[in-house]
């Protein structure tokens, strides 16, 4: 019988409030700190929600909100090197969904807001305490919050993180910067097909949309990682100058660039991966989503394995009789996943950024990329066919 019967989760992204909603299903209060005044604050671009995100989403009544505004992603094809080669997919599985990283915050939060979980705003964590009988929160502005166990949910740059252990690993940088645009054209390719491309320096992405634009997406080596801000700072004119250089010679990368409406090229910051965070939870914490387990944006992954932990955390705590317990089982259920996730994304990291070695490799590192693409049941059947079984009561399982 758990022993828990509220919880603070500090971060209102997408596991915070997913886990507010499993929690309350679970029989436990839950109550949300967020930092910022509205989800997402227009920042970051487009999301994507593969089978197993959405199948998790289920679990929790938020599927049908989470997808409103989505776009379905039914093909993909790979292009480097002048070919361009159609992907197979698990064609019995849902598409994935794309949606756009503020509508998503939003909708999640407006479905947790429908059930009576309190969302706060404007609430940044600083520090947290515990005793035999809770934990209590500290925030940037004075207030203190109270519960049996706290939630990090707040994302790469947690704080949560290192309250949990002062020696944590931070995010490892990629070595590239993202950035978005819808161009108000089609340039190639039908919709309902997401392209990914490796041009002659640079990685890039797009799928036509149904109403004749189109969505670019593109990862611009950088060696320095740069915060938001400081990529913000960067006059527009400059990056279109850098991103032609990159793109400049490709097809149809080139025409996509010469496209972009300066007004509407996004930054959406430089891509990180979590490294393996050797301790996942210290007494009454417990880290879930981007804070322990970040994948990257070429997992695809980064959003559904959020939402899948959010609500593994959320059954353990369920059906475990204290904190540490339940924080072990979701642990040890977790942990071989998102990290093995994560160490697929890295190699295709590799690629997109090739060091000097890897650049003479870079041929046979895309010759294997495509050969593993194209057996997508090997490659994304573990992934992607994840389901949970809610009903399922948790037990303590050796990591
Ligand atoms: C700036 C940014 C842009 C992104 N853009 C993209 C993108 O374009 N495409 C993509 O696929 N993925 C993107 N991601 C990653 C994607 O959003 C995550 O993989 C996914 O949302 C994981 O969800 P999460 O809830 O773990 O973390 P997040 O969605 O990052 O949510 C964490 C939340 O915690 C809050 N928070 C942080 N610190 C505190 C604190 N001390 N106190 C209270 N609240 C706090 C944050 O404001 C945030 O709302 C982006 C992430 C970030 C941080």
């Amino acid at each position: 019988m758990a022993s828990v019967r509220s919880a603070l989760i500090i971060g209102g992204g997408v596991a915070g409030p997913v886990a507010a909603l499993a929690l309350r299903k679970a029989g436990i209060e839950a109550t949300v700190c967020e930092a910022y005044p509205n989800p997402a604050d227009g920042i970051g671009g487009a999301l994507a929600i593969a089978p197993n995100g959405l199948a998790a989403l289920d679990v929790v009544g938020a599927r049908d909100a989470a997808t409103d505004t989505a776009l379905p992603i039914p093909r993909s094809a790979l292009s480097f090197g002048g070919r361009l080669v159609e992907l197979p997919r698990l064609a019995d599985l849902p598409p994935m969904q794309i949606v756009h990283r503020a509508d998503l915050h939003r909708a999640l939060h407006e479905t947790a807001a429908g059930q009576g979980i309190e969302i706060q705003h404007n609430k940044r964590l600083v520090t947290a305490e515990e005793d035999a009988t809770g934990v209590t929160a500290r925030f940037t502005d004075g207030s203190t919050v109270t519960a049996d166990v706290l939630i990090g949910a707040d994302g790469i740059h947690s704080t949560v993180r290192t309250l949990v252990d002062p020696d944590a690993p931070g995010p490892g940088y990629t070595g590239m910067l993202g950035f978005e645009s819808v161009i108000d054209r089609r340039v190639a390719g039908e919709p309902g097909t997401m392209f990914f491309t490796f041009g002659k320096r640079a990685y890039y992405l797009y799928w036509p949309l149904p109403d004749g634009r189109t969505h670019w997406g593109a990862n611009l080596p950088q060696d320095k990682p740069m915060s938001l801000t400081e990529a913000r700072a960067v006059p527009t004119e400059e990056w279109l100058r850098r991103l032609h250089d990159a793109y400049g010679e490709d097809d149809p990368g080139g025409s996509l660039v010469r496209h972009i409406d300066p007004e509407r090229l996004h930054v959406t910051g430089s891509l990180h991966i979590m490294p393996s965070v050797p301790h996942w939870h210290r007494g009454r914490l417990v880290l879930v989503g981007d804070a322990v387990h970040a994948p990257s944006n070429s997992s695809g992954q980064g959003a559904s394995l959020a939402i899948e932990s959010a609500v593994e955390v959320a059954r353990c705590l369920r059906d475990l009789p204290d904190p540490q317990s339940a924080f072990a089982a979701y642990e040890a259920r977790r942990r071989p996943r998102v990290e093995g996730i994560a160490a697929r994304a890295g190699k295709i990291n590799q690629a997109k950024a090739p060091g000097r070695l890897a650049k003479a490799l870079l041929p046979v590192m895309m010759r294997v990329l495509l050969k593993t693409a194209m057996k997508p049941e090997k490659t994304f059947g573990a992934e992607q066919r994840y389901r949970m079984d809610w009903n399922e009561p948790a037990t303590l399982v050796s990591a």
